[in-house]
């Protein structure tokens, strides 16, 4: 049989089962129309600034907040609109003037088909300067571009995202809830309000009371806590000597132990940490990524960080195979944000994607947390909602 009317078979055989299989519909009907892009349509870029309200005053090693500065966006195209957010924690050195000049650089009126993801990407990474090390600058602003470019994606395609990447939504990630810094009978009441929604406790340590901390938390609950010092240590030795005393205490995993640049004390530590080390200051995209191989056992990949999703499944591949564990973390976000990282969630080994319940003014419903785990929805796209 020629390798023509072998396929012509094929599909006929399948349409035969299709028709049987579901007794009425003809396999013509059950074809999905392919969408067509109007001839003319462009994309619309807008956005707006938005400003995050915590619940909780936000305390890590080195600042303390009430409210993140956000810039939400939009990108409509053929009467569909896509959603993405730019969120910057004032201490990474982005401000909504910021992403605004940046976003004010872009003409995404020059294309005229959305799905050509890689090519906008590489158009808007190319309006990013190159920063020492080798990344690029702008990242939220980026991100958002990104998020909103692949909720247009799906909603063209009417499917989700993790439908579209091939994943399985049963295989989302426990998400850790943070318990702030906070004296120790505060942080106990805080841990008790929350141990039965969560399955791992994140506590931010990097203060010299570090194990009373952990000691408060786990006087409320005994389940797995991760651990961030966001650079907070700065003796290797010390380091070591506490992340053993924190397996004690039931400690599963430490974040950035030690400063960025100490990548030679974080590669010595990892060569004796009882432990898995992961990587966050220290890497922002596939540069650092690379750069820090081998020093660290996995990496936080954050959009805001990277510059949206294209970027971080590329870093999430890279990192699979150079061994390394993933983790996937967010800044203070909306659901919007949250949900554009959930999509891609099936499958890692941590995630850290809480920064939409820690706000009291989220304008949008996306991926949920049921006992702890990340729910991805049936939406398409980023799986959004506008909040009534
Ligand atoms: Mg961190």
């Amino acid at each position: 049989m020629k390798r023509r009317e072998f396929l012509k078979g094929a599909a006929f055989a399948a349409a035969g089962a299709a028709v049987a299989a579901c007794g009425i519909k003809s396999p013509k009907a059950r074809a999905p129309k392919p969408y067509e892009p109007v001839p003319g349509s462009r994309l619309r870029l807008s956005w707006e600034p938005y400003e995050l309200t915590l619940k909780h005053t936000f305390t890590v090693s080195g600042s303390s907040r009430k409210a993140t500065p956000g810039v939400q966006v939009r990108l409509e195209f053929d009467g569909y609109t896509g959603y993405g957010e730019a969120s910057m924690p004032p201490y990474l050195g982005h401000s909504v003037e910021s992403v605004q000049a940046f976003l004010s650089k872009l003409d995404l009126s020059r294309f005229t088909d959305p799905f050509m993801l890689e090519d906008i990407m590489a158009y808007v990474n190319s309006c990013a300067r190159k920063l020492r090390g080798g990344g690029l600058s702008d990242a939220p602003a980026r991100a958002a571009v990104d998020m909103a470019l692949h909720d247009l994606f799906g909603k063209l395609l009417g499917q989700p995202l993790w439908r579209i990447f091939g994943l399985d939504p049963s295989r989302t990630p426990d998400t850790s809830y943070t318990i702030g810094m906070d004296t120790p009978d505060v942080m106990a009441q805080k841990t008790r309000e929350v141990a039965g929604m969560f399955k791992v406790l994140k506590v931010k340590v990097g203060q010299p009371d570090d194990l009373q901390m952990i000691d408060a938390v786990r006087s409320a609950s005994n389940l797995p806590i991760v651990v961030d010092a966001n650079q907070g240590w700065t003796d290797r030795i010390k380091a070591l000597y506490e992340i053993y005393e924190l397996k004690e205490r039931g400690v599963v995993m430490v974040e950035q132990p030690l400063p960025a640049s100490a990548l030679d004390d974080i590669a010595w530590l990892k060569g004796r940490s009882p432990l898995p080390i992961f990587a966050d200051e220290a890497v922002q995209g596939m540069s650092d990524l690379r750069r820090i191989k081998g020093a660290y056992s996995g990496v936080n990949i954050k959009l805001m960080k990277c510059g949206g999703i294209l970027e971080a499944r590329r870093m999430m591949s890279y990192a699979r195979a150079e061994g390394m564990k993933v983790m996937l973390g967010c800044m203070t976000e909306t659901s919007c944000g949250i949900s554009a990282a959930a999509q891609i969630s099936p499958g890692v080994d941590f995630a850290d994607l809480d920064g939409n319940l820690l706000i009291s003014n989220d304008p949008f419903e996306g991926a949920g947390v049921s006992e702890g785990k990340i729910m991805l929805n049936n939406l398409p796209g980023l799986g959004l909602s506008i909040r009534k």
